[in-house]
């Protein structure tokens, strides 16, 4: 026995010799994968500009994270959006099994079913780190899996905002009924929450948001947080920058056609289950470093708001009223639910004590 350990051991030692000798030279990698001479082209398209701060970047190095880890056998190229399929075709267009994968942000998907959006946050719900724990352990991925089998596809997650902002508004809310009558560009369940609330959300692409807000053509505008806030210039067309309650924690999502993904080998899913998991992590470190410095650089001349406590009141009551009617029309919408509030109902005690004290206590 202890010879044979012996010679085992000595023949990788010498296999780790040859390969690390191999690594001196560009692109040698490929010689040592067992996938050698198959190399697997996935085209992978998203809902965001080409190389777009934090999302785009996160989509772009996750492609690349695939061909480094595959040693070249898996090669993912990315196509911003409108180059292969208009921004929010992908869905469509990876279902119909036209193009591989997508990068995209799930509430985008809720006229397919309204269960979608719950995947992809939570108004006063849950946060970035939260949610992905849900989807994890509590049941959740499982659930949108199931639910995305139906159109073809196989989802996993794909990064994550961390909190978002309340929005930019020209003129002061004091209390609720400040908000009648204004136009808000908001999508999603907080949109449906605003709209009880008297507002009248608009929906507009990225490019024309800054304009409208200007000119006034729009009284305020919710995007993302201060890093991707400041880059779009909100700061220039409105003062009062609201605190966030609609996207405590929006997940974004890779999703693949789903007989592309059986067909991959077990070593491929792995690696780009992996290098998702990893991009999904960096997303937020990153979302809360450039916030956090793009904050630092707003506050000299914006003015940070927090909503009127009778808003948050009433804005309870009509987000309970938006998930009750869904639930009542969709059992799919209800079932989701259900999951996420038990989750929801495991999670409170445990991060009241442990998160959220730690949080009020070291100011
Ligand atoms: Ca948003």
């Amino acid at each position: 026995m202890k010879r044979r350990d012996f010679l085992t051991t000595s023949a990788l030692a010498i296999g780790v010799v040859g390969i690390s000798g191999c690594y001196k030279e560009d692109k040698s990698y490929k010689d040592v994968n067992i996938n050698r001479g198959k190399v697997v082209k996935l085209k992978l398209a998203t809902s965001w500009p080409a190389h777009f701060p934090i999302m785009g970047t996160g989509v772009d190095n996750f492609a690349k994270s695939c061909g480094e880890l595959s040693g070249g056998s898996l090669e993912i190229k990315v196509y911003p959006k409108n180059i292969l399929v208009p921004a929010l075709q992908v869905f469509d267009t990876a279902s119909a099994s036209q193009i591989d994968a997508f990068h995209s942000g799930v509430y985008y998907w809720k006229g397919k079913n309204s269960a979608f959006s719950i995947f992809g946050g939570m108004p006063l719900g849950l946060t970035s780190e939260e949610m992905i724990t849900w989807l994890k352990f509590g049941g959740g991925i499982e659930l949108w899996r199931e639910l995305y089998g139906k159109f073809n596809l196989y989802p996993l997650i794909g990064g994550s905002t961390g909190p978002q902002m309340g929005g930019w508004f020209k003129k002061e809310i004091k209390s609720v009924s400040d908000l009648k009558g204004l136009k808000m560009r908001i999508p999603g369940l907080g949109g449906e929450v605003m709209k009880k609330l008297g507002v009248n959300p608009i929906l507009l692409p990225a490019g024309e948001i800054f304009t409208s807000l200007e000119r006034g053509t729009i009284d305020a505008t919710e995007w993302v947080g201060p890093a991707l806030d400041k880059m779009m210039g909100f700061d220039k067309a409105a003062k009062y920058y609201y605190k966030g309650w609609h996207e405590p924690g929006s997940i974004l999502e890779i999703t693949f056609n789903k007989n592309r993904w059986e067909k991959l080998s077990k070593e491929h899913q792995a690696i780009i289950t992996t290098a998702s998991e990893a991009m999904t992590a960096n997303m937020v470190e990153e979302f809360r470093y450039k916030n956090a410095k793009a904050l630092q650089e707003l506050s000299n001349h914006i003015e940070i708001k927090t909503f009127p406590k009778d808003m948050m009141i009433e804005a309870k009551k009509a987000l309970d009223e938006v998930l009750e009617d869904e639930a009542k029309k969709n059992i799919d919408f209800k079932r989701v639910l259900d999951n996420y509030n038990q989750f929801v109902k495991l999670n409170t005690p445990w991060n009241n004590i442990s998160t959220k004290h730690i949080l009020d206590i070291r100011g």
